[in-house]
């Protein structure tokens, strides 16, 4: 099992240690093996469970690099809330997972700290950012782990590796202790072997925390995690067709300046390879035989979803990433002539290029003056995207009586399954990889919840899919996806192998 879980290398750091401490039976902390039952409706059957968390989220005494040279020894004073609540439920950290820098990627090939490899194939990325999360679930080395989503760092990695990824409407879990990208578009989520588990691990970790003021409670009118009947009435699931979008994206493509391979790639970024068009015809299938219906949908705006997601997240990452200069947090370069020079030193010497490119990004799009051009603009767009979800699925506004054409909507998760690095011309672009963060970027604009699941295997690689919904609506996601699993069961790659009990 050892050997089997270093050649995916999920783990950024304690991998070694803790999984053979956890094979041997030996040397494990204490709190490791205190069972604390779980209340009743709370984190049910979280006890004793192994986790893993992504190296951007706050473990005290664990490593917390954001898979960032820059950070790479720097150890956490405290724990973030959603670690707590875990621990509190009786479940305990195991180690830390691998990460593009400051989860800015959708490979976990921008870690500075080592390569994490998908469990499927092992010559192919897992995706990301929580690419180290979503191999160790897939792997069996966990059944659960947290991991951050901010245009679709959950749900493209669990869809790579086949399992569970779940985006919580935002401000539904805390983020106290999740080092910050992009606060106004992320959120912790979770990646489970089942949605089963991922509604005990959701049911432990959401709610207000004092420490997070844009957390808040699930409001009075969403229905409850528990007790709702699986089997229950059929649904009405919106089908966003990404034919539709993709030639959308093809005519804005026509119309903008840029090199036609620019353009190209846009456009074709957007269209879904044939496996993963085939899942997605899976699923609608399998949806309609378990009773929903399913209605065709449209959101035109989409198509301006990935440029606006970028300039926001860029601006608020130039902002965000402002701490780290060498002198509260980061390494310190050995020698510098003054101030400044020491703050760019440090930078220099402590980002890798992506997170460079997106703090200079960041920094144009704020640029005095350009503001109306990029940053305003890419609000209003982030504003129409929501109000469009809001007209098909309803607001967060429980207690309005307003009939929602459908009660969540069906879209892909990325428009390739987990794509190889380079020598089998299998690859992605970094700019053709930003331009798929299309399908899932959309719901972090737009505030809402969307779980990912898998759906089926394609020359031996998982494609996903996944479900959006109205603000606070996880248990109507969970309820449809969990009444999924146990019509069509995903299997597992051959090398894994859980050892909880
Ligand atoms: N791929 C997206 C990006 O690079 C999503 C990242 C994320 O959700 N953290 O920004």
């Amino acid at each position: 099992m050892a050997s089997t879980a270093l050649t995916y290398r999920a783990y950024c750091t304690q991998w070694e240690e803790q999984i053979r401490a956890f094979i041997e039976m030996k040397e494990i902390p204490d709190r490791a093996f205190t069972l604390i039952p779980p209340g009743d409706s709370q984190g049910k059957g979280l006890a004793g469970l192994p986790f893993a968390v992504k190296d951007n989220i706050a473990v005290q005494g664990f490593s917390l690099s954001c898979g960032s040279k820059l950070l790479k020894d720097l150890r956490s004073p405290y724990t973030a809330t959603a670690v707590q609540k875990l621990e509190a439920a009786g479940a305990w950290v195991l180690g830390k997972t691998n990460l593009d820098e400051f989860g800015m990627g959708s490979s976990t090939d921008n870690s500075a700290i080592q390569q994490t490899n998908n469990p499927w194939d092992t010559s192919r990325v897992a995706g990301g950012s929580s690419g180290g999360s979503a191999a160790a679930v897939a792997a069996g080395i966990v059944p659960f782990a947290l991991g951050s989503d901010t245009g679709g760092s959950v749900r493209q990695p669990a869809s790579f590796c086949g399992v569970v990824g779940l985006k919580p409407s935002y401000g539904a879990v805390s983020r106290y202790g999740l080092v910050a990208y992009a606060s106004s578009l992320e959120s912790i989520g979770i990646l489970a072997d089942t949605a089963a588990r991922c509604r005990s691990v959701f049911a432990a970790i959401r709610g207000k925390d004092p420490l997070d003021q844009t957390s808040q409670d699930a409001p009075a009118g969403a229905a409850p995690l528990y007790g709702q009947n699986l089997s229950g009435s059929p649904k009405v699931i919106g089908v966003l067709s990404a034919a539709a979008i993709a030639k959308a994206l093809a005519a804005v493509a026509a119309g903008i300046e840029g090199s036609p391979g620019t353009k190209e790639t846009a456009a074709q970024a957007a269209s879904l390879e044939r496996e993963v068009q085939q899942g997605f015809e899976l699923a609608k299938t399998r949806l309609a035989a378990l009773g929903h219906r399913l209605v065709e949908v449209e959101i035109p705006s989409l198509k301006y979803g990935v440029p606006a997601y970028y300039t926001i997240a860029t601006a608020e990452a130039s902002a965000n990433l402002a701490r780290f200069d060498g002198v509260r947090y980061g390494r310190r370069p050995p020698e510098a002539e003054n101030p400044e020079d020491l703050i760019d030193k440090a930078r220099e010497a402590g980002f890798g290029p992506e997170v460079k490119l997106r703090i200079l990004l960041g920094t144009f799009v704020l640029r005095s003056g350009f503001q109306d051009r990029y940053y305003l603009r890419a609000q209003r767009i982030r504003m129409g995207i929501r109000r469009s979800f809001e007209e098909l699925l309803g607001s967060a506004a429980y207690g309005r009586s307003e009939t929602p054409r459908c009660d969540a909507i069906l879209m892909p998760v990325f428009p390739t399954r987990a794509f190889g690095r380079g020598d089998a011309g299998e690859t992605l672009s970094p700019f053709a990889q930003k331009a798929a963060d299309l399908y899932t970027c959309c719901a972090n604009l737009a505030g809402l919840p969307a779980l990912a699941f898998p759906v089926s295997l394609a020359g031996g690689l998982p494609v996903g899919v996944q479900l959006l919904g109205r603000a606070f609506s996880e248990a109507a996601l969970l309820d449809l996806v969990e009444a999924y699993e146990q019509a069509h069961p995903f299997p597992h790659p051959a090398a894994y192998q859980a050892f909880w009990p």
